[in-house]
């Protein structure tokens, strides 16, 4: 068994998919463990903290891979890059399959299997491998962090010799794994939080951490709730009372983190241009969306826009500037999903076609591009 760890090859992509603590656990499967050279330096580990975890490190891309039966990235990596894989190799990474169909098409013909991590279903035994929750969870942290340094003001009421200063209004809109960690960050930092979402059943979730719930009442038989937990689009009616709501709500805010998202389609457009004029000038909007087109009008991937005296934060990826914190949690995911199919008898990891994680996050097998999500 030689497991690849690649040095990622996106612009930009501070994280690397093993650690050394991860790399001694899969050592433990009497594995090697082949690193790129440099894979982790962005991520603070340096090539000689993987030689002592047990790994050897690789020259370049090609050593590294060579004979591997696992390829580990964080994103997708170049497929011309993958020509010499041994057929069969299993490339685990997050790959954005909506949006990869050629280098999925690549990965077929290179002959390997590739596991999207942005695929694992959304259940209990997949928890602990979930990429989605873990990098989500820390990216909703960061979002709020970046808010509360790029504000003029103070976060919290503070009632001093001087005077008072008073607390700043923080609004999330979407309340999934970013914007729930966003609202218990935004609290310990003690602003005044509130938050909105489609699925009503994240009402109550926003109410235990303290924050207001902003919801649509009077539209009858909205859920908000597709498949996997996940949202679906809204109607019209649903939008138009949602953009009043929200309108009448912004207005008075001084941040708001936007983090709203639907699997396979854009991000819906939360926060319009005139929504924005509305707010006081010094506010500031974060906008978790940005890799998926973006929740608010006017914001610009990976740069800062000023509009109407707001300012836009649009990370497209926002987990690189947390890369050893994000890297860690990304690399016990791995190691939580490859060994749950760890046969230790026969020594070798076995991918039983009926199970649900291996037909939720496979979806290039045997020379085909293939997944009931892209079929479907
Ligand atoms: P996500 O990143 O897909 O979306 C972020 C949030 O945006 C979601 O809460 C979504 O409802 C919301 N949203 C979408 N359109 C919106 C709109 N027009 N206005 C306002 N909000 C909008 O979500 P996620 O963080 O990946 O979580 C998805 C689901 O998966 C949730 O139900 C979550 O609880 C669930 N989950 C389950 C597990 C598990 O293992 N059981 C683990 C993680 C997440």
């Amino acid at each position: 068994m030689k497991i690849a760890v690649l040095a990622e090859d996106a612009p930009g992509e501070a994280r690397v998919a093993a650690t050394p603590e991860t790399v001694k656990k899969f050592a433990g499967w009497d594995a090697e463990v082949a690193v790129e050279a440099g894979a982790g330096a962005k991520a603070g580990v340096a090539d000689e903290l993987y030689r002592e975890a047990g790994a050897t490190v690789a020259p370049d891309r090609a050593a590294a891979i060579a004979g591997a039966d696992v390829i580990l990235a964080v994103r997708a990596p170049a497929a011309a890059s993958l020509a010499g894989a041994k057929d069969g190799a299993v490339l685990a990474a997050i790959l954005n399959p909506f949006q990869a169909r050629e280098t999925l098409d690549a990965y077929a013909q290179a002959g390997v299997t590739a596991i999207a991590m942005d695929f694992l279903p959304r259940i209990t035994r997949a928890q602990s491998m979930d990429v989605l929750s873990s990098q989500a969870n820390l990216a909703g942290y960061k979002a709020v962090v970046d808010a509360a340094s790029a504000y003029g003001r103070a976060f919290p009421m503070m009632m001093t010799a001087a005077g008072t200063v008073s607390a700043a209004k923080v609004f999330i809109m979407g309340v999934g794994v970013a914007g729930l960690q966003a609202i218990a960050t935004a609290r310990r930092l003690g602003a005044q939080v509130s938050a909105t979402d489609v699925r009503a059943a994240t009402k109550e979730q926003i109410e235990s951490l303290g924050a207001k719930a902003i919801f649509v009442e009077e539209v009858e038989g909205i859920e908000g709730e597709g498949t996997g937990g996940y949202a679906s689009e809204m109607s019209e009616e649903y939008q138009q009372a949602q953009a009043k709501l929200v309108s009448e709500h912004i207005a008075k805010q001084d941040i708001v983190i936007t983090t709203a998202l639907i699997p396979g389609r854009p991000a819906p457009r939360l926060v319009s241009d005139a929504q924005i004029a509305s707010m006081k000038p010094g506010g500031i909007i974060v906008d978790l969306a940005a890799p998926q087109g973006g929740n608010v009008e006017g914001m610009q991937p990976d740069r800062v826009a000023e509009v109407h005296g707001v300012r836009i934060l649009a990370p497209t990826n926002i987990n690189s500037s947390l890369a050893e914190v994000s890297s860690q949690l990304y690399a016990r995911n791995m190691w939580n999903f490859f060994s749950a199919f760890w046969d230790e008898d026969a020594k070798a990891l076995a991918w039983p076609d009926d199970d649900e994680i291996v037909t939720g996050a496979r979806v290039v097998h045997g020379g085909v591009v293939g997944n009931p999500r892209l079929d479907g």
